[in-house]
């Protein structure tokens, strides 16, 4: 069976005495928290990625890093390498975040380098995609994301694939306080799972979690993980204050 899974994304917030504040409010209140079909994934800055590992010891929290370089080690100045993230503890990497596509321009051809990486050093990858307002607008939207996973992932094999957790996240709704209503959620994951089952086979498309991402708020949260194919959810905004980020885990 497939895992819920609530992943916050802090972007480039939070200092380190900040990031203590805000793992120990997460900690706290996750203190009873039955975790059987649960996963819940913090993604601090780089320098903060040690600490926050050590801090998250003994708790069911896990750590990711919200980016890497797809190079094994070498002269890539202000870059960080896989097996660095493994060495401190780090066990999944967030790839294809649309601020790295669109302002560091990462493109598919790239990303499918650091996934491979990625999984070479045993780092699950949580894959984000999505469509800009434009394709939406032009209905192209559903072959974008398919594009997206086709030139990004499809090049792996079935086993390599499931350790893979996808994040549909439409870039019109990052960030903006407008969401995708659940309706338009479920209809792409279904979409997602139709094309998953057509590169691989049904076992393996139903067994990927598929987060949604984009403005979830305690508010919202409820009525989008009801829905029968959105599997968790990737959040900004609302991971940085552990009593949303803990009320948005509660919807799950
Ligand atoms: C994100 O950055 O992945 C995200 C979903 O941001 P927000 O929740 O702030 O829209």
């Amino acid at each position: 069976m497939r895992k819920n899974i609530v992943a916050g994304n802090w972007k480039m917030n939070k200092n380190l005495k900040e990031a203590k504040e805000l793992v120990k409010g997460i900690r706290k209140g996750l203190k009873n928290n039955n975790f059987e079909n649960k996963r819940v994934i913090v993604a601090p800055s780089f320098i903060n990625l040690n600490s926050t590992v050590k801090r998250t010891k003994k708790s069911n929290i896990e750590v990711a890093a919200q980016n890497m370089h797809e190079a094994k080690s070498g002269a890539y100045t202000g870059e960080v390498a896989a097996d660095m993230l493994t060495d401190v503890g780090v066990n999944v990497v967030i790839l294809g975040h649309s601020e790295r596509r669109m302002y560091f321009n990462e493109t598919n051809e790239l990303l499918a380098k650091k996934v491979n990486t990625a999984l070479a050093n045993n780092l699950e990858v949580i894959f984000c995609f999505g469509e800009l307002l434009e394709d939406r607008k032009t209905e192209k939207h559903f072959e974008v994301v398919e594009n997206q996973l086709s030139e990004g992932l499809f090049h792996l094999l079935k086993e390599d694939f499931s350790k893979v957790i996808l994040a549909y996240e439409p870039v019109w709704a990052i960030g903006t306080g407008e969401t995708a209503s659940p309706e338009q959620a479920q209809e792409m994951h279904a979409f997602i799972r139709e094309v998953l089952a057509k590169k691989y086979d049904e076992k393996t498309a139903n067994s990927i979690s598929i987060l949604y991402g984009g403005s979830v708020k305690p508010a919202n949260a409820k009525e989008i993980f009801s829905k029968e194919d959105v599997d968790g959810g990737l959040i900004g905004g609302a991971s940085l204050k552990s009593e949303d980020f803990l009320a948005i885990i509660e919807a799950i």
